[in-house]
């Protein structure tokens, strides 16, 4: 994610901080200095870092049981709306997504517990609705806080993980597309019930409800989209009409390449036919200015390009899009030899295609019955 700050590595994952998040401190300080004074500001800068050490840990929580299942975790994100945590993949077996969602309140419910067995924090639902308020002791409001956050989390629509809990259990007799189908739906009404109650009461709800609509509404298409993609040969949708670029040619040639085509990724591929870079637009801008239109495609394109067989398959591709966050993936033949590509568009004209093909109807040489 842009605009994050790299803050350290906890057992093999990096901490990133947005840097609204940052902004967020630095304002909270100056709020409660304008109404309170000093002591006030620290006092509720300390609450916000602790609150955020407790999503920290929720997060991890999701990592850890991620882990178990052997599922990567290379980041996690905090943001002023709360922490991501970027998992390589989201398993598909529903006991392993139930137990990853269900791990990240249950760490909230665990430091609610601890600080009331421990540190004698007091549960009280009145603490709940003055948790900004200074009078009421850090402990105590950690606690109410922590107790908030486990129950916010569960509500059941995506992407919250109650969204998840409520998709694995529908999975184990639905299956994994028709539950998440489902789980979009109660997702979108729990929605609607949100922006409801936002409107009488709250209009902070009212952004979360949008929030959680457009989230079921793009993850029930996700999930079609790789039913939809799954046993279809990457070469009955990848790109093949494209222009290449040769890795010592200039970056002005590049340039006019650019400009004559509607491309805007260029393979670059060697004399024997073999991917070895790609040049994007950004990458041509940037070079043009930095190293001047004589320098070679070589110097200014990224290498290691994923890659995938040619008969392979649609979604293999769509999950290597995703999990590298690549902007294409080269689809090779036997000899190694670049012969297509596919690309964050390719994935956007499948979602549009797919809404629009008949039921039951299949991409692929065997998608038309024989006359
Ligand atoms: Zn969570």
């Amino acid at each position: 994610m842009g605009w994050s700050v790299n803050i350290g590595t906890i057992a093999g994952t990096a901490v990133r901080i947005h840097v609204t998040f940052l902004l967020f401190l630095v304002w909270i300080f100056v709020a409660s200095y304008m109404s309170g004074g000093p002591q006030a500001a620290w006092n509720s800068t300390a609450f916000m870092v602790l609150l955020f050490a407790c999503v920290l840990a929720h997060e991890f929580g999701h990592i850890f049981t991620a882990r178990v299942f052997g599922v990567a975790t290379p980041d996690v994100t905090l943001l002023p709306i709360g922490g991501v945590a970027r998992l390589e993949r989201i398993p598909e077996k529903p006991q392993e997504e139930f137990l990853i969602a269900i791990a990240g309140p249950l760490v909230n419910v665990a430091i609610a517990f601890g600080l009331v067995a421990f540190a004698g924090a007091n549960l009280d639902a009145r603490h709940l609705a003055a948790v900004e308020s200074a009078r009421i002791s850090m402990v105590d409001r950690l606690a109410a806080v922590n107790l908030f956050l486990a129950a916010f989390n569960m509500i059941p629509a995506f992407p919250m993980d109650g969204g998840r809990v409520l998709r694995a259990l529908l999975a184990i007799r639905l299956g994994f597309v028709r539950a998440t189908e489902v789980a979009a739906t109660i997702g979108q009404w729990v929605a609607f019930g949100l922006g409801f109650l936002g409107l009488l009461y709250n209009p902070m709800l009212i952004f979360i409800a949008i929030f959680v609509y457009l989230a079921a509404a793009s993850e029930a298409r996700l999930v079609s989209l790789r039913a939809m993609s799954r046993g279809v040969p990457v070469s009955s949708a990848m790109v093949t009409q494209f222009v290449t670029l040769a890795p010592e040619a200039h970056i002005d040639e590049a340039v006019e390449t650019l400009l004559r085509t509607n491309q805007s990724e260029f393979p670059v591929v060697d004399s024997g036919g073999r991917l070895v870079g790609l040049l994007g637009r950004g990458d041509m801008i940037r070079a043009l200015k930095q190293l001047g239109p004589d320098a070679r495609v070589a110097e200014a394109m990224t290498t290691q390009v994923p890659t995938i067989g040619y008969r392979q398959t649609l979604d293999e591709a769509f999950r290597i899009l995703q999990t590298k966050s690549a902007p294409a993936v080269g689809v090779i033949d036997a000899a190694g030899r670049l012969v297509g590509l596919i690309t964050s568009e390719t994935l956007g004209e499948m979602l549009l295609v797919g809404e629009a093909m008949p039921k039951g109807y299949r991409l692929g040489p065997w998608g038309r019955r024989a006359a």
